[in-house]
């Protein structure tokens, strides 16, 4: 369930819950992304998960096992605009 739309306001807002607590994660800050790396084959996908840290975390994986992939939130939205099309490669430099 990890991005939704919140209706706030009269808009309708792409937001990020916690897989865990079923919660708005409001700062990136406070949130992961999570996910089994598989097999890292070419062109597989696998689910993400969102979590509150460190909290959240630490309820899913006991509850589920630990998730070896990670990365934190605030990193997502450039992410996702290189894997859309919107940015040149900058992040692929560093
Ligand atoms: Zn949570």
């Amino acid at each position: 369930m990890p991005i939704m739309i919140c209706f706030e306001k009269g808009l309708s807002c792409p937001t990020v819950v916690c897989d865990q607590c079923e919660k708005r994660i409001a700062q990136a800050e406070d949130g992961g992304y999570f996910f089994s790396p598989g097999t890292r084959e070419e062109g597989t996908t696998v689910p993400l998960i969102f979590l509150h840290k460190p909290r959240c975390n630490d309820r899913y994986s006991a509850k589920h096992g630990r998730l070896e992939g990670f990365n934190e939130l605030v990193v997502l939205p450039d992410y996702l605009a290189e894997t859309l099309g919107l940015r040149p490669k900058t992040w692929s430099m560093l």
